[in-house]
């Protein structure tokens, strides 16, 4: 057994009732507790002058003591000892309650150190109750340093926490083993194991922390890569895929089709067909913009794996995805004799047992599905070809789920997600990717706008121009993250509101995340239906609704979102002849916020969007959501750390290009590897 594996019950003032308190924050073992990274740190060791400092905010000051401190005594016998203190640009009082020690502490003229919070009293500022120390002392422990702050629950504090932490690293005595051998922190520049983590806790200096934020997420990107290959490797070892005939084409099926394909689109097409046709399994990623027409490619491929005498599965994140996609399978297909099921969450326990019995004898030639179809009651006849839809919702194990139903099916993963192409090689590392970088013709641009809500009237007046001449209308609603309380009243009350104040005469749905699937499809169609002019959402309609009717996108606090993000809602709009319009509302006064809204209104292209997005995180600002975060980065973002995310590219390229893992160094880091796998597996998904 490690000795990080130990209970954090080993480490003192730790019982069983503070235990249980770590417990609920998912943390059992001292390996744990010094991986829970500090959320922030407040930089004591910075002095601020006193004419800087605001109210409600921490400072360290370096003052000069005037005259003697003075006492006061209140009714309910609270001591307050007031003390002046000042630097060259100003003086404050700073204020103490029952400490009677601070009277002799101080005398006129000393130099000293403060830490702690700016009250407004009346007119005045006051610091409170600070921490100090002499200047003059030399080397300073208290407060000339970086200060840790952990993520709580009730009952913690952080003091808790940091004594924790600090037991935790006494208890390990810098005897934590390194992951990564001498040989290659010095090639990439990572510090050595025990050092960061004393420093990413309780940092020595700005710099120190640095080093070790650097070698975490390293590490985190670097163990995400190596799963990344094992799988590849895994999914391409030993196993022989089908081998799709060749002669049976899909070209007289095409020239069916109401429009040509776009060259994009046939060279996607060509790829997969290749991959299809080869004895390998075919990992492949489609990437394209919304609108760029992936669903018609992904069904050419169903054609033919179809007409070669297997089954097709399509795995879709929304029930209202589901149904759209079977909607138009089964349209597409309607004079082919090719049949198309769907299978939901939602569906009652007799029609799923209809559908699972087709799909188990082959009546249905291609399901269309959520999540239910990795439940182990879905079984196939003959499963040739798994498409999941949106791919950044699924994780890869869900992906391997699904084909394991079948014996070694080709996989197509389709993704609309913009994500600049360096990166999507490293992110996506275990698919081979095509990329529909083309719009199919006359598609008509959504025309952008940025206004501020001064402009609201006007904005609401051009929208009912559009509604009276029968387009209709997304409103996206101003994003709340609390809680799901807060959610749903906040959609209510401002579906309510925007329906009193302008949309009397209309009429208006809501669509929220806490709706249960049936509602939402029931919405969904309504709107579809034309039945209602103005939908209401939160961002649930992000993913693929295609409803080509609607024109204009309203998007509320559209600062609070992410670029790529803004694209995708605005990818709902469009999509059919008619001229379309999304417009950003935000009363933001941050620069950077309106620059990338303004950005928003010059470009269409989501691969200029995402680059573009890269570039502002890239600058060290992390606004809006976080969107391509993976689940299992603690430290690392992939777009503020995309050098590190190459640079770990690299070192695990180095690795296994050069069959590292079996050498003796790198023993540990292959021990790791293996146990930790599982984990990686488990935890790659792409939200
Ligand atoms: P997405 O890439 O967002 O999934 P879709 O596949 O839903 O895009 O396609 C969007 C719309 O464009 C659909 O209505 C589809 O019928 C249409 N479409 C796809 N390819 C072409 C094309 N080559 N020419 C014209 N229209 C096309
Ligand atoms: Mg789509």
């Amino acid at each position: 057994m490690n000795v990080s594996d130990a209970s954090i019950q080993s480490l003192k003032g730790i019982g069983p009732v503070k235990a249980r308190l770590f417990n609920k924050l998912g943390l059992y073992t001292i390996e744990d507790l010094l991986e829970y990274y500090p959320k922030y740190y407040k930089d004591k060791s910075e002095i601020t002058k006193i004419r800087d400092v605001r109210p409600e905010l921490s400072y360290t000051i370096r003052v000069f003591v005037e005259g003697k401190a003075s006492e006061a005594r209140t009714k309910s016998r609270l001591t307050i000892t007031k003390l002046a203190v000042s630097d060259d640009t100003g003086r404050i009082n700073t204020v103490w309650f029952n400490n009677r020690f601070i009277k002799n502490t101080f005398k006129e003229g000393d130099e000293v150190l403060m830490y702690g919070k700016i009250k407004r009293i009346g007119k005045d500022l006051v610091m409170e109750a600070p921490e100090y120390e002499r200047a003059s002392s030399g080397e300073s422990v208290n407060l000339m340093r970086i200060a840790p702050y952990y993520s709580l629950t009730e009952g913690l504090t952080q003091k808790d926490v940091r004594k924790a932490v600090h037991g935790a690293l006494q208890y390990l005595n810098e005897k934590l083993q390194d992951v990564f051998p001498e040989e290659l922190r010095k090639k990439y520049g990572l510090a050595e194991i025990n050092f960061c983590m004393n420093n990413i806790h309780f940092p020595e200096s700005r710099d120190k922390l640095e080093l070790a934020r650097k070698r975490f997420i390293f590490e985190e990107f670097f163990m995400f890569q190596s799963g990344l290959i094992h799988i590849k490797r895994m999914n391409n070892e030993g196993k022989k895929a089908i081998c799709f005939n060749k002669e049976i084409d899909v070209r007289e099926f095409i020239r069916k089709l109401p429009y040509a394909l776009t060259s994009a689109q046939e060279r996607v097409l060509e790829e997969i067909s290749r991959d299809m046709e080869s004895p390998a399994i075919m990992n492949r990623l489609i990437q394209g913009d919304v609108g760029s027409g992936k669903t018609i490619v992904a069904a050419l491929a169903l054609y033919k794996c179809i007409r070669n005498g297997y089954q097709g599965a399509m795995m879709v994140p929304t029930e209202i995805l589901a149904e759209q996609h079977m909607q138009s399978l089964a349209q597409l297909f309607k004079d082919t004799g090719i049949t198309v099921g769907l299978l939901k969450g939602s569906m009652t326990v007799k029609e799923k047992e209809i559908i699972l019995e087709k799909v188990l004898t082959g009546e249905i030639n291609i399901v269309v599905g959520t999540h239910a179809l990795i439940q182990n009651s879905v079984s196939f006849n003959k499963l040739g070809l798994v498409v999941t839809d949106e791919q950044h919702r699924f994780g890869v194990r869900q992906r391997a789920l699904l084909s394991a139903k079948g014996d070694n099916p080709d996989m197509l993963v389709m993704t609309a997600t913009p994500i600049p192409r360096t990166l999507s090689l490293i992110i996506y590392g275990d698919l081979d990717i095509s990329v529909i970088d083309e719009m199919p013709p006359g598609r008509k641009k959504v025309e952008t706008y940025f206004i501020d809500s001064s402009k609201k009237e006007r904005l609401m007046n051009f929208v009912k121009k559009h509604l009276d001449s029968g387009r209709q209308a997304y409103f996206v609603c101003p994003l709340i993250e609390e809680s799901d309380k807060l959610e749903l009243a906040s959609v209510e009350e401002y579906c309510e509101n925007i329906k009193k104040q302008y949309f009397k005469k209309y009429k208006v749905g809501m669509l929220h995340g806490k709706m249960k699937a049936d509602e939402k499809n029931e919405i969904m169609e309504s709107f579809r239906e034309k039945k209602i002019q103005v939908l209401v959402s939160t961002t649930v309609i992000e993913v693929g609704v295609n409803i080509t009717n609607a024109t204009i996108m309203v998007i509320e606090d559209a600062e609070r979102y992410g670029m790529a993000q803004l694209h995708q809602l605005r990818g709902r709009v469009g999509r059919g002849k008619h001229q379309s319009y999304c417009i950003l509302i935000s009363d933001t006064d941050n620069e950077t916020a309106i620059e990338r809204l303004k950005y928003m209104t010059k470009t269409q292209n989501g691969f200029e969007v995402a680059e573009k997005d890269m570039e502002f995180r890239g600058s060290g600002e992390v606004l809006g959501q976080r969107q391509h975060g993976l689940p299992g980065f603690k430290l690392a973002d992939i777009f503020r750390d995309v050098k590190l995310l190459r640079l770990s590219k690299g070192a695990v390229e180095y690795i296994y290009d050069n069959n590292k893992l079996s050498n003796i160094e790198y023993k540990r880091m292959k021990s790791i590897l293996d146990s930790r796998f599982q984990k990686v597996l488990e935890e790659i998904s792409l939200n």
